[in-house]
């Protein structure tokens, strides 16, 4: 799950890292009585979406389409306003806010389409001496976790990471032991932060707790571009990016409660609502099977089918419905995918193991009877009360297109959708 900086700043405050602070607003009224009560006379107004490079963005119908081109091309756009607005007045908030707020912004991340933006964060601005790149990740090839800096702040670390790999610093945290206070402090002077001894020890105090943050929360990822140094010398997140592993969801209820449902694909939310793990894709074949290594050959077959007989023919979705699915579940997953207008052709294809066919078979009948069936529905069934799955399909009077294994099934799929 994916947090909004503020929400992910209002952690990282509450774990005792410095962060400027700032609300969250829905409207311009809001983003002002915001920047009145922070006071001061320099704030910045941020765009709360999902997609970093904000700051490079800008806006569909202020920008024009050939500037919004070249913002996903990340080529900088000259003038503007782009979802990071350093204001000086509170008229600079006033404006900011209306530019952004009921707006869709492009960035490099979001594609030409953009995402609209529903929440602003009024934050204090901060004088920036030195901007670094933080991030604490899971680093899939050591199985730990890891912090990586680079002296390189603001760019994006794909960038660094091309252009001057050198300048990445690694510290693997001990699976036991965590990030001790020596990587912290190796890292903090590897950056050149100890040449003031207040940026050294805010750096060092930085790393530690970001590390701690991101263990406590069950974190799969926290970004922070740019961690800046002021000119007194302290380390400061400016920017926050966090996500959540899913996985932890029970242990951080309250969490996944703030989730900004708003950005979502909105076939996956009502999946993730049923416990289905739905991935919507771009092919015109609907796929609904049981395990995900059987969901992986399903799509894999299908593609190989397409390829060999040179039919557009693309797996619609990723479904897998789980080993104990209920009528229930497989009613709201045949349903979902014969919402998407690109499915010409669904394919169930179900290895009874744990599931029943039977039970696979009345949710199809269920679903059908509820919503009706547009599309050629090819069906095999395999496994645990398979028998009585095809008789139940056999009985009723749709025009099943039954298939005895995965290959066949395919192949009569791929046949539906041959134009
Ligand atoms: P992003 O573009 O989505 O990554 O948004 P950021 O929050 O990282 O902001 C982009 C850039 O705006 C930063 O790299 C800074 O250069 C600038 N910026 C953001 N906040 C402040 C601030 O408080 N003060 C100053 N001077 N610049 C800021
Ligand atoms: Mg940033």
């Amino acid at each position: 799950m994916k947090l909004h900086e503020y929400q992910a700043k209002a952690l990282l405050a509450a774990e005792g890292v410095a962060v400027p602070p700032g609300f969250a607003a829905e409207s311009v009224e809001e983003a002002l009585a915001a920047a009145e009560k922070l006071g001061g006379n320099f704030w910045v107004v941020k765009a709360m979406v999902h997609a970093g490079g904000r700051g490079k963005g800008r806006f569909q119908g202020v920008a024009t389409q050939e500037e919004l081109e070249k913002v996903v091309q990340g080529i900088p756009v000259e003038g503007g306003i782009g979802g990071v607005a350093l204001c000086k007045s509170i008229d600079d908030v006033r404006a900011a806010a209306e530019a952004m707020l009921g707006n869709v912004l492009v960035t490099k991340q979001t594609g030409i389409d953009g995402v609209k933006v529903n929440t602003i964060f009024v934050t204090v601005g901060a004088d920036i001496e030195r901007e670094i790149y933080a991030a604490v990740l899971l680093d899939r090839q050591t199985s730990q976790i890891v912090l990586m800096c680079s002296s390189e702040g603001g760019t994006e670390i794909e960038e660094v990471a091309e252009e001057n790999p050198d300048a990445i610093v690694k510290a693997y945290a001990h699976p036991l032991g965590g990030l001790s206070d020596f990587q912290a402090r190796e890292m903090a002077f590897k950056l050149g932060l100890g040449d003031n001894k207040k940026s050294l020890f805010s750096g060092i105090k930085m790393f530690k707790d970001l590390y701690n943050v991101f263990m406590k929360y069950d974190a799969d990822m926290l970004e922070i571009n740019p961690l800046i140094v002021e000119p007194s010398g302290a380390v400061v997140a400016l920017d926050a990016k966090m996500s959540i592993d899913s996985n932890a969801f029970f242990r951080h209820k309250e969490l996944f409660a703030q989730e900004d449902e708003g950005e979502k694909d909105p076939y996956e939310a009502e999946a993730e609502k049923h416990h289905l793990n739905f991935i919507k894709l771009d092919g015109n074949i609907g796929c609904m099977v049981n395990g995900a290594g059987l969901a992986m050959a399903t799509m894999d077959i299908i593609k190989y089918e397409a390829q060999n007989r040179g039919v557009e023919a693309a797996p619609a979705n990723f479904l897998d419905v789980g080993g104990s699915a209920k009528h229930e579940q497989i009613k709201v997953a045949l349903e979902l995918i014969s919402k998407d207008p690109a499915v010409e052709c669904i394919l169930v294809n179900i290895f009874g193991g744990i599931m029943s066919c039977q039970v696979i078979a009345e949710g199809v009948l269920a679903a059908i009877a509820e919503c009706g069936l547009t599309v050629p529905l090819v069906v095999r069934l395999s496994g645990n009360k398979a028998e009585e799955g095809k008789r139940i399909l056999a009985e009723s009077d749709l025009a099943v297109i039954t298939a005895d294994n995965l290959a066949e099934a395919a192949q009569k799929a791929v046949s539906a959708v041959q134009k």
